[in-house]
């Protein structure tokens, strides 16, 4: 299980993750989960996700198109990446930057549910989990190109090793919270 990483400027190893690719593919959202809200299963944390960004409605195709039937549009894209860039071109719920992170916690916290995905997440141990990139996301992993210098604030990564500890001292049941913001 230990896996060693030299990302460290002064070349210290130390354990981590710091990639969700490979045989840690399993803790990125593109990763197949699926997560029931709302009478829609949503077949990606990504799907899910993009499809708690909208506002009332969205206009696509030049059509006015209601909430429910743009989140159930966005849970049939074929694939995680056509939905983050079917994202872009979103209009925003007011509150975003503030629930984003719960929002995420939940949708992680259903997919670690799933007793396959819970137990390869307890065996990656005590190693820190780092959402490392090179498409600067420095909010949720660390942007490893040489303008962002390995930084960023690793949301994704903190949430997954928060699930983590909280399945391993039994208190799955107590995160189990309602979405703040989501009526
Ligand atoms: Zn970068």
């Amino acid at each position: 299980m230990i896996y060693i990483n030299f990302l460290d400027k002064n070349h210290m190893p130390f354990m981590a993750i710091t990639s969700f690719t490979g045989r840690w593919r399993f803790l990125s959202n593109f990763y197949p989960a699926k997560i029931k809200y709302r009478g829609i299963e949503y077949p990606t944390v990504e799907h899910f996700y993009v499809s708690q960004k909208i506002k009332d409605e969205q206009f696509v195709n030049s059509k006015n198109i209601p909430l429910i039937d743009c989140q159930e549009m966005i849970s049939k894209i074929k694939t995680p990446s056509e939905v983050k860039e079917f994202g872009k071109n979103l209009k925003l719920r007011k509150d975003w930057e503030i629930v984003k992170r719960s929002i995420m916690e939940w949708a992680l916290t259903e997919k670690f549910k799933d007793p396959d995905l819970k137990k390869m997440l307890i065996e990656t141990g005590d190693e820190e989990l780092i959402e490392g990139n090179y498409w600067h996301d420095v909010y949720w992993g660390v942007c490893n190109c040489q303008n962002c210098g390995e930084r960023g604030e690793n949301n994704l990564g903190k949430i997954l090793m928060k699930i983590r500890s909280n399945i391993k001292g039994d208190k799955s049941e107590i995160i189990d919270f309602l979405l703040p913001g989501i009526k």
